[in-house]
């Protein structure tokens, strides 16, 4: 049955507000987007229409990255030392936690903080996301009817023996097929912690299934690493795997090429050490950057290389990272914490990157209200703000979600009259 959906005001993308404008949705698509008096002309008196009173309908957002899987580890890890130690920590952390209750325990807890963070993430109006784990854990325990998740099971492995296993489990994951709205993917975890086999199994996985996302030139050790063949990143490496193959002084987009090739559909993650050439390649190839900015911050990575990123026009994502690097899983804060480090950029546009951006970088029929898209969007509170002050009031302010549908399914409704 159509249902129209009706509010004080509708966000329709960069400085397009539009008051009394409503959805019309059935089949879980949107049908009709436009004024609710022309939405409801001709339609029964008593025709289902949902009132999202004083608040704002916009396109649900999208969490371009996260990893659920280490929730558990909310306000237990460090920046200090940089991001080898981050990474040395968290291994620590792992061992120490499982030493001390159990595999079983471990996993059980492990899996308990995945859906409580996808509780978090619906909460605050993230509709579709894309999580990365190693465990593969999420891709089990994650809803199958709420937000609309893409369970990517990430794979390393610098040694040449582990690749042929590793992508037997990666290709057994994907057979597992969808579940509702859960669909198993797989994909690399960064240039420098998998072989080049590893990468072109990877590679041709990332073909059949027409996108791949990787982590790439996150930090400052990173592009040493690749450049000089110094650094701690390359110290970790070594210590990992003394026989790896990455190859000093070579390009990392090389390194991709050769081994990884270019699926229809590739999401870099973070970036913020990419050069201005890298840049440009990363736009040739179509590819999508995903900024996670309180990650960012968290590390004291380098700054956003935002200047190069425009001038190449390449589609800009938003994700929140993990709780261990960020203090929720809301992107409203990562939105305010880009507004507050760069407050030179357009709130529409940082709007626009957390919705839109979103949406065509995991290749998801969302991110607008658009006729024909999937029926996924949010009423906001922001009652009294006035139009003009409207989107930076929603990127700086963290608004309260009142209403989440995806697919045309109210998964979360918290009206109240006020
Ligand atoms: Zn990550």
């Amino acid at each position: 049955m159509a249902v129209i959906i009706q509010a004080e005001r509708m966000w329709l993308g960069p400085g397009r507000i539009e008051q009394s404008w409503g959805i019309r949705m059935e089949h879980g698509q949107i049908q009709e987007v436009g004024p609710v008096r022309k939405l409801r002309q001709g339609r029964p008196l008593g025709g289902a229409v949902m009132d999202c009173g004083r608040s704002v309908l916009m396109p649900g957002l999208v969490n371009a990255h996260v990893h659920l899987e280490l929730g558990w580890l909310r306000d237990r890890t460090s920046a200090r030392g940089g991001f080898a130690h981050w990474v040395r920590d968290l291994r620590r952390h792992q061992a120490e936690e499982i030493a001390e209750v159990g595999e079983d325990k471990f996993r059980r807890s492990m899996g308990q903080a995945i859906r409580l963070g996808a509780t978090e993430m619906l909460h605050h109006g993230i509709t579709s996301f894309l999580d990365v784990s190693n465990s593969g854990l999420p891709g089990q325990v994650l809803p199958e009817n709420g937000p609309r998740a893409l369970a990517a099971l990430e794979c390393l492995g610098l040694s040449e023996s582990q690749s042929a296993p590793t992508l037997t489990r990666a290709q057994a994951y994907v057979d597992a097929g969808r579940r509702g709205r859960v669909r198993p993917l797989v994909v690399p975890h960064a240039l420098y912690s998998c072989s080049g086999n590893l990468l072109k199994g990877l590679g041709s996985l990332a073909t059949q299934e027409g996108f791949t996302s990787i982590h790439l030139m996150e930090s400052r050790e990173e592009a040493d690493l690749y450049q000089l063949g110094m650094g701690p990143l390359k110290v970790l490496v070594d210590e990992i795997c003394p026989t790896h193959d990455i190859l000093v002084g070579e390009d990392p987009l090389e390194r991709l090429d050769r081994f990884l090739g270019q699926p229809a559909s590739f999401l870099a993650v973070h970036g913020y050490a990419l050069s201005p050439s890298q840049i440009q390649k990363l736009a040739r190839m179509g590819a999508s950057v995903c900024l996670c900015p309180s990650s960012r911050a968290f590390f004291l990575h380098p700054t956003i290389p935002l200047t190069d990123l425009a001038k190449s026009k390449i589609n800009l994502c938003l994700g929140t990272d993990s709780l261990a690097s960020a203090p929720t899983l809301s992107l409203w804060r990562e939105m305010a914490v880009l507004h507050q480090e760069y407050p030179e950029i357009e709130p529409g546009r940082i709007l626009a990157w957390a919705t839109e951006g979103g949406a065509r970088a995991l290749g998801l029929p969302a991110g607008k209200l658009q006729t024909g898209l999937s029926a996924d969007w949010i009423a906001v509170e922001a009652a009294d703000v006035p139009d003009d002050e409207l989107e930076e009031f929603l990127v700086a302010e963290e608004p309260d979600v009142r209403v989440v549908c995806v697919e045309g399914e109210i998964l979360l409704d918290g009206r109240w009259d006020g």
